[in-house]
């Protein structure tokens, strides 16, 4: 069958053919029926160096945000219709220290001794015809469409844990919140945050059609540039945003965040464009601020997901590519020409 392959550190990947697999104890064959292109791809592709993270050592299939049809079942596994959809929790650790038995395989206590990371990172992922994943990873999607569910596999997943962990802050009325970068998480998080809490929301981004969107989902936008933060904190009425979150985690909007957040409010960056440090000073950051980076998110919190794209709250922006065009897709990514989420789809609709 034919994958797109991570093939070397910084090295744009390859469509290759490769031998459908087969699973193992506690295992499940899917037939994939759609495949995110997440933004932290680039970064696994272009910027990570060897020996950061070797559970990502290539050579292997990409794909991390997936959903797909129950092919074949391994030894031993039960509860699992084939032919059903599910959408598949990406993680996966070793199932069985005190964050993985609570669901939050992102954090597995045994996570350097793994062999790899995830699901499409350093195992195989889902951008290929069939992908094999531990049963106890899969959520069911019942009569939802899996194609456009795929990207809430990690864009929705991810700001809904990011979100859900600063509703202490968005609580008690004439609250504010700033999404900054509307692209694949951004925009569902935008939707998140208007179905979770009445914050009035803030959102950022380059792209004027990004804006455009949140504008759509409810959103006030503000461009970026000179006087983005005073316009920021002029909406608040002074105070600053109580929770803002970074999508895009550079340099510039992780200060654009700390500079318009509120005394006693939360900053959570999911963006990992800033590898390097940041600078904190005391007396220019208010007081009690908290600033937190949050990865990923629990299988609990998957399956809360899927009710919200089930009861109509969540809307992925989805633009489809087969398999062959799965290079395109990744190209405009590099380019930041995708709006909302590419997904590839290896069997069409
Ligand atoms: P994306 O490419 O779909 O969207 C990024 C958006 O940010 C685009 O709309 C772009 O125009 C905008 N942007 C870029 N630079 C900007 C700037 N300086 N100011 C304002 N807007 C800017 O990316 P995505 O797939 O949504 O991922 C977003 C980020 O989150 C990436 O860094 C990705 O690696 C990261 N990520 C983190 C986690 C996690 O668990 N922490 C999970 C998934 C993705
Ligand atoms: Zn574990």
């Amino acid at each position: 069958m034919k994958a797109v392959r991570h093939i070397g550190y910084h090295t744009f990947p390859e469509i290759k053919e490769v031998e459908k697999p087969t699973p193992g104890p506690g295992e499940v064959l899917l037939k994939v029926a759609g495949a995110g292109a997440c933004h932290s791809d680039v970064a696994i592709l272009h910027e990570f160096d060897e020996g950061l993270n070797p559970q990502m050592d290539p050579e292997f299939t990409l794909g991390h945000e997936n959903s797909g049809w129950a092919e074949e079942l391994g030894a031993g596994v039960e509860g699992i219709e084939l032919g059903a959809a599910y959408l598949v929790y990406g993680p996966v650790g070793c199932g069985i220290c005190r964050a993985c038995t609570r669901g939050q395989d992102t954090y597995c206590e045994h996570a350097a001794a793994m062999d790899y990371a995830g699901i499409g990172l350093g195992r195989d992922g889902g951008m290929a015809e069939y992908v094999v994943v531990p049963a106890r990873n899969l959520v069911p999607l019942g009569d939802a469409d899996p194609i456009n569910a795929a990207p809430l596999a990690d864009a929705g997943l991810t700001p809904y844990h990011a979100i859900k962990l600063a509703l202490p802050h968005l609580s008690g009325g004439g609250k504010y919140a700033l999404v900054i970068g509307l692209g694949g998480l951004g925009l569902i998080g935008v939707q998140i945050l208007k179905a979770l809490t009445g914050a009035t929301i803030i959102a950022t981004d380059m792209k004027e059609d990004a804006m455009a969107e949140a504008e759509k989902l409810g959103a006030i936008t503000v461009p970026g540039g000179e006087g983005q933060v005073e316009r920021i904190r002029e909406i608040t009425g002074g105070k600053g945003v109580d929770a803002a979150f970074d999508f895009v985690g550079v340099g510039a909007t992780v200060g654009t965040a700390m500079k318009s957040v509120a005394r006693q409010g939360r900053v959570t960056i999911v963006g990992i464009g800033n590898l390097s440090p940041y600078e904190w000073a005391f007396l220019t950051t208010p007081y009690e601020a908290e600033l937190v980076n949050t990865y990923w998110g629990t299988v609990g919190e998957l399956h809360e997901v899927v009710d919200m794209y089930k009861a109509g709250q969540i809307v992925p922006q989805v633009a489809t590519y087969s398999l062959d065009q799965a290079l395109d897709a990744y190209q405009l990514l590099v380019d930041g020409k995708v709006s909302g989420r590419a997904v590839i789809v290896p069997h069409g609709h």
